[in-house]
């Protein structure tokens, strides 16, 4: 029989009545290895309450309190990281290496909360009128929800975490109920760090927890990532009830290469790019768009580069594992029937793949497909997994062109040696993160993640700066103290 990961409430395990599970599988065996709870009204409620009581003194626990806590767990993490990241490739399916990455990526985010006091200094202002002082302060928002997806699981929660609980809030997790263990793990390791019960809460749960979420009256923000459709749906309904809200959406990268491109750096660069984590991230490169004659040089350097990669189960040292879910597998397997039907190119099929792991996997394995038309349903849906479309253009114009067509406005990237080039296209193009000679743009953890268009709703980002007014509310204090001079009764603005 298998087991059940609960909810993490007030301090403990909070074991589920709710009766609602859902499967937790184990994507290199193809088998279900646990279920995870999915919480019912009662739940929730326990878990907001359990944010809502802790709030009051971890507001008021001093700045230096907070910091020696995010400093332990952070120190606890590094030397911890390994379990935690044999959690995510038991759930997730990512190899070792991979998500030993997506922790140290969400530790930088740590690192950067322990200089919490430094990042809340306000201004101030002497003698802004004669004797009147004018200062600012960021306090804490009260209780923030936090929904993530199944792709990182430890990363995605770490963008916004350690910035919200240094800042003085405290928070309601919502993981995947894909891949729940890692919050679990976390939430442990914030005890052992001295959190104080109640600051950081796990409910585990589909719709109806997001949706307790954002309707109840003590939860102050969400932050969301995941699809488009329902950071749309998130972004709308968080708005409806006055919340602020940041809901991270889809994405479909391109790379834009031009003919002066270093081919073998654009060809390393495409496969860490396209098919690290097997495809299953928000800034994977999906489509190459070659400036002609681009293409017919570089692909043979993809495929033969193709051809060395080995997947398998991510424990067996292998470079790419399996996908999520076997629904998802499938799902993204049939895009390579439609690149047929559409009239592309497959040039590598990864729909039978030699594999280095169990038969029942959930096993797809790289594929590139060439002359992928921009009206088939491969170039304009999100596809997640590794699958590589090419695009061939005939000049710069005619790309970029096509890049600021598309729906999603996440990441992008240009390879070029020209340093003109690179600055016109930062310049141009309508995306939120951009990388010249680099595939995988992801901002370090003091600036912020986040794209444009159909891949942010809201106007704030991720961590960095951004993160930090995210969790925070600002004021301004205008004081005078009396001193003998006052000055009496002015009905106008002060002006000197
Ligand atoms: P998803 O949208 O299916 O799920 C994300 C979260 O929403 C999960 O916690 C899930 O339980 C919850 N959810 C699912 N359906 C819901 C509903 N109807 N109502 C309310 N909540 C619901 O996404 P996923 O499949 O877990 O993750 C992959 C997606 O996330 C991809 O589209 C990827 O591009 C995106 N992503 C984006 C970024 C970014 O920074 N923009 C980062 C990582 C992942």
């Amino acid at each position: 029989m298998s087991n059940v990961v609960n909810h993490w409430i007030n301090g403990s395990e909070f074991v589920s009545t709710s009766g609602r599970t859902s499967p937790v599988y184990d994507p290199a065996l193809g088998v279900e290895t646990k279920r995870v709870a999915l919480a019912n009204q009662v739940e929730i409620l326990a878990a907001i309450k359990a944010a809502k009581d802790a709030f009051p003194a971890w507001r008021d626990a001093s700045l230096s309190k907070r910091q020696q806590v995010i400093f332990k767990f952070r120190e606890l993490l590094n030397d911890r990281k390994g379990e935690l990241a044999e959690i995510i490739t038991s759930e997730h399916g990512k190899v070792l290496s991979d998500a030993l990455g997506e922790i140290t990526r969400g530790q930088e985010v740590v690192e950067f909360a322990v200089g919490i006091p430094h990042l809340l200094k306000g201004y101030y202002s002497e003698n802004v009128s004669t004797g009147v002082d004018v200062y600012s302060t960021r306090q804490p928002l009260g209780v923030v929800g936090i929904i993530s997806p199944f792709n990182f699981p430890a990363m995605v929660p770490m963008w916004f975490f350690p910035i919200a609980i240094a800042a003085g809030n405290t928070v309601v997790m919502k993981p995947s109920e894909k891949d729940p263990s890692a919050s679990m793990w976390v939430a442990k390791l914030w005890q052992e760090a001295g959190l104080p019960d109640g600051v950081f809460n796990v409910l585990n749960g589909d719709k109806e927890s997001v949706d307790g979420l954002i309707e109840s009256p003590d939860v102050e923000s969400i932050s969301f990532v995941g699809s488009t459709p329902i950071a749309k749906y998130i972004y709308e309904n968080s708005s409806k009830y006055g919340k602020r809200v940041q809901a991270l959406g889809g994405a479909k990268n391109h790379m834009l290469v031009l003919p002066d491109a270093d081919l073998e750096l654009v060809a390393d660069s495409a496969i860490n790019a396209g098919f690290g984590s097997a495809g299953e991230r928000c800034m994977a490169i999906s489509v190459v768009v070659a400036v002609e004659p681009v293409a017919d040089q570089l692909i043979p350097k993809i495929v033969a580069r193709m051809s060395k990669l080995v997947t398998g189960d991510g424990r067996r040292g292998c470079d790419m594992g399996p996908l999520v879910t076997r629904e998802h597998r499938d799902k993204v397997a049939s895009y390579v029937e439609i690149a047929e039907k559409d009239g592309a190119v497959v040039v590598v099929d990864g729909r039978n793949p030699q594999v280095n792991g169990e038969a029942g996997g959930f096993w797809l394995g790289p594929t590139l497909i060439d002359k992928v038309p921009t009206t088939s349903k491969v170039y304009t849906e999100e596809i997640f997994g590794p699958v590589l479309s090419i695009v061939r253009v005939k000049s710069y114009d005619e790309g970029v062109a096509l890049i600021n067509s598309g729906a999603f406005g996440n990441g992008t990237a240009i390879f070029t040696n020209d340093g003109g080039a690179a600055r016109k296209f930062q310049n141009e193009v309508e995306v939120g993160m951009i990388g010249v000679n680099v595939p995988i743009p992801v901002p370090v953890a003091y600036y912020s993640f986040g794209g444009w268009k159909n891949s942010l709703f809201g106007v704030t980002k991720a961590h960095g700066m951004e993160g930090v007014h995210f969790f925070t509310r600002g004021k301004a204090i205008t004081s005078r103290w009396l001193d003998p001079s006052h000055g009496g009764i002015n009905l106008g603005f002060p002006q000197n």
